[in-house]
């Protein structure tokens, strides 16, 4: 269930990368922007997801697809030509990327290897950088940027080592990022999504175990829906949001704020 907002992104054009397929959390914000009015452009990894993408996409009426494997700055480069060309303005980008070696996401974070450290990095954080670089000078009319985070940023969570240490960097980078690109009219922000069964999720060893922890102890004893997550990016992408930047906004059922 998404909350209706009609028309509250009409004639604003956002990027939504981070589309695998109907689980991410990626599309869910895009259904509730399209909800709200936004035009879309999604953006996705390979030739691998090509199809399906294609496919969710055509069930949003202004929409386009766009391949960008965010490893590549020449793809980068393409999708801010691409949206130069074709829509002249950007308003918003939603970035829902995330990548890990499995290996990387179990057992010990003393085992990291240097190269899985550096992918995580790449993927995971870098990435929003690069994305910004190319992308905010589309921005002339002002414009808002959301991630996604996670707890592991902050607390050592049991497996999710590398990338909580990549979510870390990415938290930082939004703060560092809002401060450069507030004089531009950009605001930067997070969202801290509780466990939510997704492809990425599936990377994570014991996921099983964390949404019930989270059922058990969080305030609302229920896990997170996407569609949670979905509404409060479309509030930070959305004027009502005008005053935040630099934040990181917890949709978690209130499980960051429990004590043991
Ligand atoms: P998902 O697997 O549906 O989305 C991850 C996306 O990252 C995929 O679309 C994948 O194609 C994309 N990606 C990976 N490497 C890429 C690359 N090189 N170039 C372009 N795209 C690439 O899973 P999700 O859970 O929806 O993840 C979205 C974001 O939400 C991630 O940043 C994740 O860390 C974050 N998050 C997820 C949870 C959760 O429990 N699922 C909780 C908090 C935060």
């Amino acid at each position: 269930m998404h909350a209706q907002v009609p028309q509250l992104m009409h004639g604003r054009v956002v990027v939504v990368m981070g589309v695998a397929n109907e689980r991410s959390i990626a599309w869910a914000i895009a259904q509730s922007l399209a909800h709200a009015g936004a035009d879309l452009i999604f953006t996705y990894e390979s030739e691998r997801v090509a199809e399906r993408v294609q496919r969710l996409a055509a069930q949003i009426e202004r929409s386009s697809v766009v391949m960008c494997n965010v490893a590549e700055d020449g793809d980068i480069d393409a999708l801010a030509a691409f949206v130069r060309e074709r829509y002249g303005v950007l308003h918003g980008i939603v970035h829902a990327i995330a990548y890990a070696n499995k290996e990387d996401l179990a057992g010990a974070y003393i085992d990291t290897s240097r190269s899985g450290y550096a992918l995580a990095q790449d993927i995971s954080a870098y990435s929003l950088v690069a994305i910004a670089q190319r992308l905010v000078p589309l921005m002339t009319q002002g414009g808002a940027i959301v991630t996604l985070t996670y707890l592991g940023s902050e607390r050592a969570l049991r497996n999710y080592n590398v990338m909580g240490v990549a979510k870390a960097a990415l938290e930082a980078s939004v703060r560092y990022l809002a401060l450069d690109l507030g004089v531009r009219g950009v605001r930067v922000n997070a969202v801290s999504a509780g466990p939510i069964k997704t492809l990425a999720a599936k990377g994570i060893a014991d996921f099983h175990g964390i949404l019930r922890e989270v059922e058990a102890k969080s305030p609302l004893r229920r896990t997170t829906d996407a569609s949670e997550v979905g509404d409060t990016a479309l509030f930070l992408l959305s004027d009502m949001a005008r005053g935040i930047t630099g934040e990181v906004i917890y949709v978690d059922s209130g499980y960051h704020i429990v004590g043991v």
